[in-house]
């Protein structure tokens, strides 16, 4: 079933959403980015003449009761972005009566779920080397279905419009998919937009599909490197990462970022490159400070030779033209992970190079799709998120979707 063949009228809809936005000391939205990219689900849904209970996480209270991640706090901003009353339920486990009052046109918001830790399925205050462990973790999964079990009883249908917690097997996020049967879960519009997105990416590849990965670590982005491999025609690597592979290539990489257990792993990947005639671009220069903060002392200076006492910040100018010729010329192109410190104005280039690289592909046909954390950070703060084919929501999600992995919020409504 799909958002669109359904008809919500006189219907009862649980949606799964990701309103975990930012908040300030006082509890305000610092960004409401979440919130609005949920609306076209809600709002098809109260326009069809449905009523809606809305349910998603917030922080990580960790199965505890904690007022600091209260979704309470964001009830009239919800309001506000659905122009409907917003009735609370102050204990989502606790909700059946308030759930049953609800007519056509009226919203229920949840409390955050992971005040109870049957949501995520965890069994807490338990080290996992304990020999009770894999008791408790099956009691705690048992106990999550219950919990699912009640959640999907107060609705008639379930939809799941939160693409940032796909990837994980929750109450909320998956198990409660089998209370529903084929014909009454379905994807969210949002959730719809970012498979459609990784669909581009993985199975529609237009080319030459260039990746850019950047970021802090190798370690971190391993994955999703050797699953691109496959795929790309060429492979950016920048940001941190660019200091390990040049140490691992012999180079002097002073004070910069560097996963010295990694250096084998790094030249794994250029041989691995080289097998499968993938274009592996690296940074070849760089602009290094003298400390890790925005008014330090710079200086431009090859890759392989940094001197004792300064970092690589980001990308040099010679790198910046390598990187956008490579970009420029693509039909596909993914962004994850900045090429230098981009929270720091003067350590903005190298990715500012590359995103006006991608704008420039993209006006010219290409299909670009920026995501994972501080990318789309990064690219927001060059206001240029609109001018790309698509900015993902997802983080972790994303990169496990990228990766091939198949997430288990999408696996419990599509059945794959
Ligand atoms: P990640 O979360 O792995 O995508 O890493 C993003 C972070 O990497 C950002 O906060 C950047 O500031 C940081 N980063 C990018 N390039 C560098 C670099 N050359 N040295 C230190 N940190 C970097």
């Amino acid at each position: 079933m799909t958002i669109d063949q359904f008809n919500f009228n006189g219907k009862k809809a649980i949606v799964r959403v990701d309103f975990n936005v930012p908040l300030d000391e006082n509890g305000n939205i610092t960004d409401d980015t979440r919130i609005r990219g949920a609306l076209p689900t809600l709002k098809k849904i109260l326009n069809d003449g449905g009523a809606l209970i809305i349910m998603s996480h917030m922080g990580k209270p960790k199965g505890k009761v904690n007022a600091k991640f209260s979704l309470g706090q964001i009830k009239d901003a919800v309001s506000k972005a659905l122009d409907a009353p917003v009735e609370f339920a102050e204990d989502c486990a606790k909700a059946a009566e308030q759930a049953k009052e609800l007519k056509p046109g009226q919203v229920l918001l949840l409390e955050n779920l992971r005040f109870y830790p049957e949501e995520e399925g965890k069994p807490v205050g338990i080290d996992k080397e304990d020999p009770a462990y894999d008791a408790a973790k099956k009691e705690m999964k048992e106990r999550q279905k219950e919990f699912a079990k009640t959640l999907a009883s107060y609705a008639d249908v379930y939809v799941n419009d939160a693409f940032g917690t796909a990837h994980r097997r929750h109450a909320s996020t998956a198990v409660i998919a089998d209370y529903f049967d084929a014909d009454h879960k379905m994807l969210g519009y949002l959730m719809e937009k970012e498979v459609n997105a990784v669909d581009n990416i993985l199975k529609d590849i237009k080319r030459p599909f260039t990746a850019i990965m950047g970021g802090s670590k190798v370690s971190t982005k391993i994955g999703i490197i050797e699953n691109l491999m496959d795929k790309v025609d060429n492979l950016i690597l920048c940001g941190g990462m660019t200091y390990t592979f040049a140490k691992a290539m012999g180079g002097n990489v002073g004070d910069s970022l560097c996963e010295n257990d990694k250096l084998q792993l790094a030249l794994d990947i250029i041989e691995k490159a080289k097998a499968k005639g993938v274009n592996l671009v690296l940074g070849v220069d760089c602009v290094a400070g003298d400390a890790f903060s925005n008014d330090c002392n710079t200086r431009v200076c090859s890759v392989m030779d940094i001197p004792e006492g300064w970092e690589g910040l980001d990308a040099g100018p010679e790198t910046r033209k390598i990187f956008a010729d490579a970009i420029r010329g693509s039909k596909t192109i993914l962004w994850n992970g900045p090429a230098g410190v981009f929270e720091f104005d003067n350590f903005t280039a190298g990715s500012r190079a590359i995103a006006d690289a991608i704008v420039e592909a993209t006006k010219n046909g290409a299909f670009s799709l920026v995501g994972g954390g501080d990318s789309v950070a990064c690219i927001n703060k060059f206001g240029l998120a609109d001018q790309v084919s698509y900015v993902s929501t997802g983080g972790g999600a994303l990169l496990e979707a990228i990766e091939g992995k198949v997430l288990p919020g999408i696996a419990a409504i599509k059945g794959e």
